[in-house]
């Protein structure tokens, strides 16, 4: 496997976000969770989760709107 961003470098470790191999220029090791050292897909993970968030909380909202009216 190539680094995702170095196709003439091998791949050292593989981004448990978002699974590109990476190599040791491109990755970042934080406490042996191996993820890319540009932080685009940690980001989106945190987008998501903030987005699950905002839902629940409609969600709830909706269903106090509905107990209460
Ligand atoms: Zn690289
Ligand atoms: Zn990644």
């Amino acid at each position: 496997m190539k680094c995702f961003n170095h196709h003439d470098r091998d791949a050292f470790g593989i981004c448990k976000v978002c699974g590109k191999g990476l190599c040791l220029e491109c990755l970042k090791d934080e406490k042996g969770i191996i993820t890319c050292k540009n932080s685009d897909c940690l980001n989106r993970k945190n987008f998501w989760k903030i987005l699950v968030m905002v839902l629940l909380f409609i969600a709830l909202v909706l269903l106090i709107i509905d107990f209460v009216g």
